[in-house]
């Protein structure tokens, strides 16, 4: 990755929502990680595991129960004023997972675009601001005949890109896309997804992706965390994460993909995850940097076995490399 400057840095971040009787539910515990400019992270983890959360705390949608959340070197997590908020508002989006539960009913397109624009007063005058919003809806692959219309009136893969148009009006930095493909038909998918894709090299933007499953985020992470009740498991490149998982939840994950190759996807293993495996009531898990860049949650004794599993796989990938050179000389 050329570009390391970190853009968002989350440090032992923690949600707990208070439950009856005095419990408390650890939604997100004590979750650490970094997001480089220009990047998309992938936040991967089953249905309840705190994506959603570690976003929306990001965003201030929620406040940190512990825990800092810093944006472009700035601390963002505790109290701010009006003014922050404000800037913050205009540098940080978010596309939420329901594209029909997300949009104003009772808005016009049009209005629902510039919300934004006319907050952050970025149109000097209505035909400027009229114009900015026609613009952003070629942008997305909509057109201006849309912009005096209803949400009901459009497709789910259609409301998804006026979200993004609405996103797109305040010209964010970063943006979270929270499931922003799970609820549309897999035909349209791939549509929003370029869509995406291209917003984010036409304008240098940095993603956080969230989705439940690993097939995705591959086609689209720089780099992927995987979270698992509340804790981030593993962390690492997309293709390291891919090529040599750690975690036993990662394996799960991985296991569950179906592969194109008809043999191997008959020999194809699918692997429970039995957290029980780790006895951490005798040795409590730390968060560590087993090779550069590859983070994974584990005891110290799993942590060399880690370290030795990936030392193996390093050998015989260079034994490989041997081989078919002196292949070559012959
Ligand atoms: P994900 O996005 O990974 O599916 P969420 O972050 O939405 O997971 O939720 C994580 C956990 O926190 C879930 O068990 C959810 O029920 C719980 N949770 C989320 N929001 C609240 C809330 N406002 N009050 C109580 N529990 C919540
Ligand atoms: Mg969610």
């Amino acid at each position: 990755m050329e570009n390391r400057e970190p853009i968002l840095e989350v440090t032992r971040l923690s949600k707990h929502f208070k439950l009856e009787k005095r419990a408390v539910y650890k939604a997100v515990d004590q979750v650490s990680f970094q997001i480089f400019k220009g990047e998309t992270f992938g936040l991967v983890g089953q249905s309840g595991s705190g994506k959603s959360t570690t976003g929306r705390m990001m965003i201030r949608l929620y406040d940190a129960t512990d825990g800092e959340v810093s944006f472009n070197g700035k601390v963002i997590s505790g109290k701010l004023s009006k003014e922050e908020r404000r800037h913050l508002n205009k540098k940080m989006q978010m596309i939420f997972q329901d594209p029909y539960a997300s949009l104003d009913p009772r808005m016009t397109v049009m209005d629902i675009i510039a919300e934004g624009i006319d907050y952050h007063g970025l149109a000097a005058n209505p035909s400027k601001r009229a114009e900015k919003v026609y613009a952003l809806l070629e942008t997305v692959g909509l057109n201006r005949e849309h912009a005096n219309r209803y949400p009901h009136e459009f497709s789910g893969g259609q409301r998804q890109r006026i979200g993004i148009a609405r996103a797109l009006a305040v010209e964010p930095e970063f943006m979270i896309l929270d499931e922003p493909i799970s609820a549309l038909d897999v035909s349209i998918q791939a549509q929003v997804i370029n869509l995406l894709k291209k917003m984010q090299r036409e304008l240098n933007l940095t993603y956080l992706f969230i989705a439940h499953d690993l097939a995705m985020v591959k086609y689209i992470s720089s780099r992927v965390g995987v979270m698992h009740k509340g804790r981030l498991v593993e962390l690492a490149e997309t293709k390291e994460l891919y090529a040599n998982p750690l975690h036993p939840y990662t394996k799960s994950l991985l296991s569950a993909i179906p592969v194109p190759d008809p043999l191997k996807e008959r020999a194809r293993k699918r692997i429970t995850y039995d957290p029980s495996i780790h006895k951490y009531d005798v040795e409590q898990p730390v968060w560590a940097e087993v090779t550069p860049g590859h983070w994974v949650l584990c005891s110290e004794r799993e942590l060399a076995q880690y370290r030795s599993d990936l030392a193996l796989v390093a050998s015989q990938t260079s034994k490989k490399g041997e081989q078919s050179g002196k292949s070559k000389e012959q």
